[in-house]
C-alpha cells in the first residue's frame, strides 16, 4: 500500500514509517520539523519538509495514496493551556486542510491519531468509547474538534475515516523538552542522572502507558480492517499506573533510587486515565503486548538518550 504519514519524523510517526517500510509499504511523511527528526526515517522513505496546512504541498504528496495517517499536532497539555490559539491553528485547521486536500485528491481513508485527553474527568474506572467527552484542556478540545472534522467531512464526501484514541504513549525517541516534558522519559532522565523527580500533588494520579509498538500495531491494522468506519477506538493497555508505581518500575528497570519531591500545590491533572480496551479488541483484533516492565526495560536499553558516553539530550 502507498501512506502519507502526516506529522511522520515525530516520536510515533517515526516508529509507524519505519514498521511500514519494512513492511513492503511505500511511505510518504509531511512534517515541519517543528517537534520532529528526519534523520531518524528510514532511507526509503520519502520526506518532504511542510506545514500541514499547505494544501498545494499536500494535494503532491496524495497522488496515488491509499490511506493517510494524520499525526501532525502539537501535543503538550500544559503548553496548549498558554497557547490554545496555535493548538487550535495547528491541530483543528490543520485536520481540516489534510480532509480538504484528501477530499480534492480523492484519496479514501484516513486513520487520525487522536487522544485519550478527551475524555478528561469522568466517573467510571474505565473509560469507553460511549461517553461523553469532557476535555480538560485546549489540547483535548482540539483534538476532538478534529475527531469531528475528519468524521464529518469523511461522511460528507465519502472518505473512509477512523480516530484511535492513543492513551500516554512512550518509547524510544520520545523528546524531553526541557518544560512540559512527558513523564516517563522525563523521570528516566531524572533517576539515571541522580535528579529529582517532582511529583504534582499526592502522586495517586494514574495514567494508561502504552509502548509505541502497541501503538504502531494497532495504527498498522486501522489501515486495513474491516468494517471499522467512522468508528472511535481507545488504544491503551486497560492497566492504570500511579506516579508511585511508576518510579517504583523505573527504580527496579535501572537499579537507581529516585529522589522524589512532593508539591501537593500543584494541579496533577485529570486523576485517572485508563482505557476501556473492548472495542479495540471487537474492531481491530488489537490486544496490547507489552507490559509496563518490559517497555521500560526496552526504553532504557534502546533509546540514545539514555546510553552512558552520549551528549543527546532532546
Ligand atoms: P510528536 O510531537 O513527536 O510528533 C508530532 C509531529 O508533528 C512532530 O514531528 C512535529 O514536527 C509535527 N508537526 C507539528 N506541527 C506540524 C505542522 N503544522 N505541520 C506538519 N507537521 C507538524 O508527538 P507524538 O507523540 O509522536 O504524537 C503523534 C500524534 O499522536 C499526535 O497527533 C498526538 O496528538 C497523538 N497522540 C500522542 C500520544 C502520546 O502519548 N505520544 C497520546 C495521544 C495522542
Amino acid at each position: 500500500m502507498r501512506f502519507l504519514i502526516t506529522g511522520g519524523a515525530g516520536f510515533i510517526g517515526v516508529s509507524l514509517a519505519n514498521h511500514l517500510v519494512a513492511q513492503g509499504h511505500t511511505v510518504r511523511v509531511l512534517d515541519d520539523l517543528s517537534a520532529g527528526y528526519a534523520e531518524r526515517l528510514h532511507t526509503d522513505i520519502h520526506f518532504t519538509r511542510g506545514h500541514v496546512e499547505d494544501k498545494p504541498k499536500i494535494w503532491r504528496l496524495l497522488n496515488k495514496i491509499d490511506c493517510v495517517y494524520h499525526l501532525a499536532a502539537r501535543v503538550s497539555v500544559p503548553e496548549s493551556v498558554l497557547y490554545p490559539r496555535e493548538y487550535n491553528q495547528t491541530n483543528v485547521s490543520g485536520t481540516v486542510a489534510v480532509m480538504e486536500a484528501m477530499r480534492d485528491a480523492g484519496v479514501k481513508r484516513v486513520v487520525l491519531a487522536s487522544s485519550g485527553a478527551i475524555y478528561g474527568v469522568q466517573s467510571v474506572e474505565k473509560v469507553h468509547e460511549g461517553l461523553l467527552p469532557n476535555p480538560a484542556s485546549p489540547y483535548a478540545v482540539s483534538k476532538l474538534a478534529a475527531e469531528n472534522y475528519v468524521h464529518t467531512i469523511g461522511k460528507l464526501w465519502d472518505i473512509e475515516t477512523v480516530s484511535l484514541r492513543i492513551f500516554n504513549a512512550y518509547g524510544p525517541g520520545q523528546s524531553i523538552p526541557p518544560i512540559h516534558a512527558p513523564v516517563i522519559p522525563a523521570f528516566v532522565q531524572q533517576i539515571l542522572g541522580h535528579g529529582s523527580i517532582l511529583i504534582h500533588g499526592n502522586g495517586q494520579q494514574s495514567r494508561d502507558f502504552i509502548y509505541v509498538d502497541d501503538v504502531v500495531r494497532a495504527l498498522a491494522l486501522a489501515a486495513t480492517a474491516k468494517g471499522i468506519n467512522r468508528e472511535i477506538i481507545n488504544i491503551g493497555t486497560g492497566s492504570g499506573t500511579n506516579m508511585k508505581q511508576l518510579i517504583g518500575a523505573i527504580e527496579v528497570t535501572t537499579h537507581q533510587r529516585a529522589q522524589i519531591i512532593k508539591n501537593p500545590t500543584i494541579q496533577p491533572g485529570v486523576i485517572n486515565l485508563v482505557a476501556d480496551t473492548q472495542q479495540a479488541e471487537n474492531l481491530l483484533n488489537f490486544t496490547p503486548q507489552i507490559a509496563l516492565a518490559d517497555g521500560l526495560a526496552m526504553l532504557v536499553e534502546r533509546d540514545p538518550q539514555f546510553q552512558p558516553n552520549t551528549n543527546i539530550r532532546k
